[in-house]
């Protein structure tokens, strides 16, 4: 029997716990770095030594962290449910808790690719590995840099087939995001018609009605949420508390 299908939207929170800073936290990565110098593609223009060198702290940082309560309770969900996770994370602690089902809309740290991809003529060079000063791509000699999607690159998300899966879908689990990034955010409203629609965040965005508030860390709330859920399963009575937040 096919499983209930369970989607996971997860940010930079739910890596927190594991030692991994979020974005705009006060102790956040943009409160260290200016958005433009190392993530967009006028800074890898601009001085690509800066760039390499922000990201090889990322990757080290990511290399040296492990999966927290978080990551764990979501591969739990994976005993009863389909479990497909969109993160838009770039580490890899959802895949080393045991998650078989990630797609990185933001791509991840540890590969690299051609910096002419998109390119009038792009070249579609990648492999696997962080990308380090010097790095040549084979195909069309120019730079490697890391396969993550910058401020003003697209992201690979497939908005149809998204629609497509919010039709099958029992639940969606936000979690550990500020919302603030487009099109990542939207996916709120795209799963947002559902009844049982859950978001996990000491800080959950403002714009949430009638979703089930888990508020708090992705490391304490989501072992809750998916015990609910692997325990009371798809015929789950409607949330005792619903919050509305203006
Ligand atoms: P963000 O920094 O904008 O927001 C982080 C969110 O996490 C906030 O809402 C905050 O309240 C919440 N949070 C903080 N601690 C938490 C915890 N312990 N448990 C649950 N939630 C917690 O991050 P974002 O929304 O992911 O967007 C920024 C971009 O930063 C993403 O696109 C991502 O690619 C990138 N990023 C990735 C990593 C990573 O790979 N781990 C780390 C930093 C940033």
């Amino acid at each position: 029997m096919n499983k209930p299908i369970v989607v996971i939207f997860s940010g930079a929170g739910l890596s927190a716990e594991s030692g991994i800073p979020t974005f705009r936290a006060s102790d956040g990565l943009w409160h260290e770095h200016k958005i433009e110098d190392v993530a967009s593609p006028a800074g890898w223009k601009k001085d690509s030594d800066t760039v390499l060198k922000f990201y090889e702290e990322r990757y080290k940082n990511i290399q040296d962290a492990e999966p927290n309560e978080g990551h764990r309770a979501i591969a739990r969900l994976q005993d009863k449910y389909e479990v497909i996770n969109i993160t838009q994370n770039i580490d890899n602690l959802l895949e080393r808790a045991g998650c078989t089902n990630v797609k990185h809309l933001h791509g991840v740290i540890s590969r690299k690719k051609c910096e002419n991809y998109d390119r009038v003529e792009p070249c579609d060079y990648y492999s696997e590995g962080f990308a380090v000063k010097g790095d040549e791509c084979p195909k069309c000699k120019g730079r490697l840099r890391p396969d993550v999607v910058w401020f003003g690159e697209a992201v690979d998300m497939d908005f149809f087939s998204l629609m497509e899966l919010q039709g099958k879908t029992f639940a969606f689990i936000g979690v550990g995001t500020s919302a603030n990034v487009q099109p990542a955010a939207s996916l709120l409203n795209i799963f947002g018609g559902l009844k049982e629609k859950h978001f996990v965040d000491p800080n959950p965005p403002g714009r949430l009605i009638n979703w089930t508030l888990w508020q708090g860390k992705a490391g304490e709330q989501l072992p809750k949420l998916v015990s609910r859920l692997l325990e009371e399963g798809t015929a789950m009575p409607p949330p005792k508390k619903k919050m509305k937040l203006d």
